[in-house]
């Protein structure tokens, strides 16, 4: 009996140790048109499975294909004030803001050129320039909309414009699941959401979570540096995302606001990275748009870290982009 006693109590604590101690839960899903991956070392599978349920909430108030959807019903034609979720305000008023901080070249309210254009749909095409002028005199960011009603509801107000948060809302949604695996305790755990990956604390070994920067002229699982994350945001914006081939040539969904047309500004992929979320999004679509020069200076002056890929493949970085990151460029092909 003496002997049993401290046996059952061996086995009792490697038993409560089993039951407690962080293993890896995995998930893929695919969520907001996009494959959703998740690394999250908890005790059992719960947060990855509320993470999963936050962002299908977030698809259905937020998409633009769901009719239903908070900016399905303000794209809605002949509506005025339509009531819509404080997140969905939340992301329309950042996105509203940011707008302007970047002088246009994000742009929230080009729902109906994206839309012209087809990318990722069975009606993809090269519209005709009368038909994006006419469609550009209906794109005004200043047109929408937020406040409160009498009941402290949120209301939107599109004023006409076709609404698309398509480059904002995985980033915000990406904040999101931070706070989730915050509120839950989580201190390891990586997550992956289309071109966003948000990564915290190291892995059960120590080491730091690596991440790969896609080669945006190799396939989809080339990559042409690696570098590492904690506690960070990374959003790239890459041609490869969305496109197609029209008359030998290639037309992807990032457009330039001015021209309605895939912005032509020497690029293949930008990726920033930052402390937030839906701000590191909102950024890699804009630089792209803004192209090297100008989106290095913007970046630099908003406090963000930026990594530039030129047309022929030359890598330009915000200041100490390199040792923050620990970047190293595996693919011979890019340099300085
Ligand atoms: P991302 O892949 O994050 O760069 O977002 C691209 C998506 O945002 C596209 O699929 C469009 O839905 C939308 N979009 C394209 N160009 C812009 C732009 N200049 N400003 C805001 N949204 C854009
Ligand atoms: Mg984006």
């Amino acid at each position: 009996m003496k002997r049993i006693i401290p046996l059952l109590l061996a086995l009792s604590c490697m038993f409560a140790l089993c039951a407690c101690s962080p293993v890896a839960q995995q998930s893929e899903s695919f969520i907001m048109d996009t494959i959703v991956t998740q690394t999250v070392y908890a005790s059992d599978n719960s947060v990855v499975r509320q993470n999963n349920q936050i962002l299908r909430d977030i698809e259905n108030e937020m998409s633009k294909t769901i009719p239903t959807s908070d900016i399905g019903r303000m794209n809605a034609q002949n509506v005025q004030d339509v009531e819509i979720s404080d997140a969905t305000a939340q992301v329309l008023q950042a996105c509203i803001e940011q707008a302007k901080v970047t002088g246009g070249t994000f742009d929230p309210a080009l729902g109906g050129v994206v839309a012209a254009w087809g990318f990722g749909t069975d009606n993809a095409r090269v519209p005709g320039e009368e038909e994006l002028e006419g469609l550009l005199a209906h794109t005004d960011y200043n047109a929408i909309s937020v406040s409160a009603n009498e009941n402290g509801q949120s209301v939107a107000n599109a004023g006409g414009t076709q609404v698309d948060l398509g480059g904002a809302v995985k980033g915000y949604a990406l904040d999101c699941l931070a706070q989730n695996l915050a509120d839950n305790d989580i201190s390891s755990a990586i997550l992956s959401l289309g071109g966003s990956i948000y990564a915290v604390g190291t892995k059960p070994d120590g080491s730091a979570y690596k991440i790969g920067i896609r080669d945006p002229f190799g396939g989809e699982n080339d990559y042409m540096a690696k570098l590492t994350l904690d506690g960070k945001f990374v959003s790239t914006s890459g041609t490869y995302e969305r496109g197609f081939t029209q008359g030998g040539k290639y037309y992807f969904h990032i457009l330039d606001p001015e021209t309605g047309h895939p912005a032509e500004s020497g690029l293949a992929a930008v990726t920033v990275i930052c402390t937030s979320g839906i701000l590191s999004d909102i950024y890699s679509t804009a630089l792209f748009v803004m192209g090297a020069e100008r989106g290095v200076a913007f970046a630099q002056e908003q406090g963000v870290d930026a990594l530039f890929l030129t047309d022929d493949k030359r890598v330009i970085t915000t200041d100490g982009f390199a040792e923050k990151y620990g970047l190293t460029v595996t693919n011979k092909d890019y340099h300085e």
